[in-house]
């Protein structure tokens, strides 16, 4: 069979599309991560649904106190979002960290995060903020935990006929502030990435800290939340004991999941760095007043 390519106006064609044409179909995005499967072999679809097209998928909005992003949003977009720069750093920062301008002009949050990387760049701050992940697809629209749809590297449940339409999180505190950082790829040592994001609150006499969230990426099969760091922060002032204390949570968690594979040495050690200079920035920001954009 040859390969059939579709590019439909709308979401409820994309999702008929899915559940009726014969054959194996994958949804294409901004394609950066399914071409070069494609390319690969390991993915060999009868037919293609190209999103693209469908422009009820790609926004940035506020709304009910929820920060809400359609799929088809794609990485500059959300690095350039003025929304996002000013209340949810670590996401804009994320977005901006990302491969290459073009990769960044094409790539988007949901083929990020359907294609479950342990290294996704957007994740971890999305699992920090607790972020929902709106699906649609032949059975109707559900809505699940974007924790709870990544279910290994490269792994997420989706069923084949499901779309992730879009993702969403609840406002952060209006006074949070927050910063992503990452371990770029080094090539010589052949070490993945490892990348942290973290968002603190403080009271309105900046005395104590009333909300925490840390996201830790590229040491487990998926990103995840480190809700003892987390703890650590919380209720307390930011000082340098607290914030340390968080950082050893942020490793114990990373020894937890790297065990005794070769790179773990390396990368229980490159945690710490890289925790580290995420609260250091963070409180900087709070303390100076500043926001530092990377
Ligand atoms: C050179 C290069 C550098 C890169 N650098 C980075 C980096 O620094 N950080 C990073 O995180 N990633 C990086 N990537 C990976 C890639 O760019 C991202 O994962 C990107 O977000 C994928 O999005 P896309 O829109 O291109 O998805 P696509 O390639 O179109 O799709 C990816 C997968 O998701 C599925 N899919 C897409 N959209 C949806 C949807 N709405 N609902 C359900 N399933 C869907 C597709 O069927 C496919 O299986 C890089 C890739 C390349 C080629």
């Amino acid at each position: 069979m040859s390969l059939k390519f579709y590019q439909p106006l709308e979401l409820t064609e994309a999702v008929e599309l899915l559940t009726s044409s014969p054959g194996v179909g994958k949804l294409l995005a901004g394609g950066t991560d399914l071409v070069l499967h494609m390319r690969e072999g390991k993915v060999k679809p009868d037919f293609v649904v190209d999103l693209s097209k469908i422009q009820e998928l790609r926004f940035i909005k506020s709304e009910a106190g929820l920060i809400r992003i359609g799929s088809m949003t794609t990485f500059t977009e959300l690095h350039t979002s003025p929304l996002l720069r000013e209340r949810v750093t670590c996401l804009a920062e994320a977005a901006g960290f990302v491969g290459s301008p073009q990769i960044r002009n094409q790539g988007t949050v949901g083929g990020n995060i359907a294609n479950a990387s342990p290294a996704a760049d957007s994740v971890p701050a999305l699992v920090a903020l607790g972020a929902v992940v709106k699906i649609t697809g032949g059975a109707g629209t559900r809505e699940a935990k974007l924790s709870d749809i990544l279910v290994g590297a490269g792994k997420n449940n989706l069923a084949p006929d499901e779309i992730i339409t879009e993702v969403y999180f609840s406002e952060p505190n209006p006074v949070a502030v927050s910063a992503f950082v990452k371990l770029g790829r080094r090539k010589a040592l052949a070490i993945s990435r490892i990348s942290v994001a973290v968002l603190v609150a403080l009271d309105s006499p900046g005395e104590k800290v009333i909300e925490a969230r840390i996201g830790l990426g590229a040491v487990a099969p998926n990103p995840f939340r480190v809700t003892t760091g987390e703890a650590a922060l919380l209720h307390r002032g930011l000082t340098p004991e607290g914030m340390e204390e968080a950082v050893e949570a942020v490793c114990a968690e990373a020894s937890a999941t790297l065990g005794n594979r070769a790179s773990a040495v390396y990368k229980k050690a490159a945690v710490r760095g890289v925790a580290r200079e995420a609260l250091a920035r963070v409180y900087r920001n709070l303390t100076e007043g500043g926001r530092q954009h990377a």
